[in-house]
């Protein structure tokens, strides 16, 4: 039993890189793919511990990219964790980061709430500093009672300390995946805010982009939502993955190896993505 999609303290996880492969071992899972919000620095770490603990570690990646609708993340699978193209783009995504994040704290003071970027970067295990920690600094500062509350009324889109990010485009991001050896996949495609009429129609564009794969099966669709999705990557060749999205703490109510019906995934969702890997052109096979 496998899930393809977990976030550690490298990005917005709660748990370490040690701590979800040892959880990943309590609960049964052979296989795990690590994917933290535009960093590798998770992954040593995780590859170690799966070394240790007898859990294969796919080495993972989830960037946001730019796209006309909704909010757009791509996963990469089987990446080169210190491919020197990919982490070089993402440094510059994560100084990017770091001025937006300096903005959104003058904002949310401009808006007469006494935060710091100190009191955010305490809310965080790693480097990436995002807004779900802005908003457990807001609730620890006691001007909201909950973090989705800080998004609805000061960090969401349409909110009043929103600040845009900087995001690499889409066909991009799937080249930085290409280039460091990985598969490049859809992630939960329901946050296009596309229908599935829709999503197909974009389908052959992101193909022609170098899509390799959907991910059809997530923790939070429901099963018709699994079921469209599938049938789209079946109809346009892509491989299918799975996951939950498993954030820890930051991410109530989703446990780590609910992807379907509260279940994990079937060990074949990963043979077959192995299998385009090594079907790929120019694809690196992971060492
Ligand atoms: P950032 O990368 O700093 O823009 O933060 C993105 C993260 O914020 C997402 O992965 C979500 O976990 C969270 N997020 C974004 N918008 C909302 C929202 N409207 N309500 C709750 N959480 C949100
Ligand atoms: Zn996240
Ligand atoms: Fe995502
Ligand atoms: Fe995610």
């Amino acid at each position: 039993m496998i899930d393809l999609h977990a976030h550690t303290t490298a990005s917005d996880g709660s748990l370490s890189p040690n701590e979800l492969i040892e959880l990943a071992s309590k609960i049964g899972l052979s296989a795990i793919g690590v994917t933290d919000h535009d960093t590798t620095a998770g992954l040593p770490p995780a590859l170690s511990a799966g070394k240790e603990r007898n859990v294969e570690v796919v080495p993972g990646i989830e960037l946001s990219v730019r796209y006309p609708s909704g909010r757009c993340h791509l996963l990469g699978y089987f990446i080169q964790h210190d491919n020197v193209k990919l982490n070089g783009r993402l440094e510059e995504v994560l100084e990017n980061r770091r001025r937006r994040n300096d903005r959104l704290v003058q904002r949310l003071q401009e808006l007469g709430i006494p935060i710091t970027l100190e009191m955010a970067l305490q809310e965080a295990g790693g480097e990436v500093l995002a807004r779900p920690h802005f908003a457990l600094a807001m609730v620890r500062l006691g001007v909201v009672s909950n973090p989705q509350e800080a998004f609805d009324r000061y960090l969401g889109e349409e909110a009043a300390a929103y600040v845009p990010k900087d995001k690499i485009g889409f066909e991009e991001g799937i080249s930085l995946i290409h280039d460091a050896g990985g598969l490049a996949v859809l992630a939960h495609p329901l946050t296009l805010k596309l229908s599935v009429s829709e999503l197909a129609d974009r389908i052959p564009e992101m193909k022609r982009q170098g899509l390799d794969g959907i991910e059809a099966l997530y923790n939070r669709h429901q099963p018709e939502d699994n079921r469209a999705f599938s049938q789209i990557a079946r109809d346009f060749g892509l491989v299918i993955t799975g996951g939950s999205d498993f954030h820890g703490a930051g991410k109530p109510g989703v446990q780590l190896g609910e992807v379907v019906n509260e279940k994990p995934l079937d060990n074949e969702i990963l043979r077959k993505l192995r299998e385009k890997l090594l079907s790929g052109q120019g694809a690196v096979v992971p060492g």
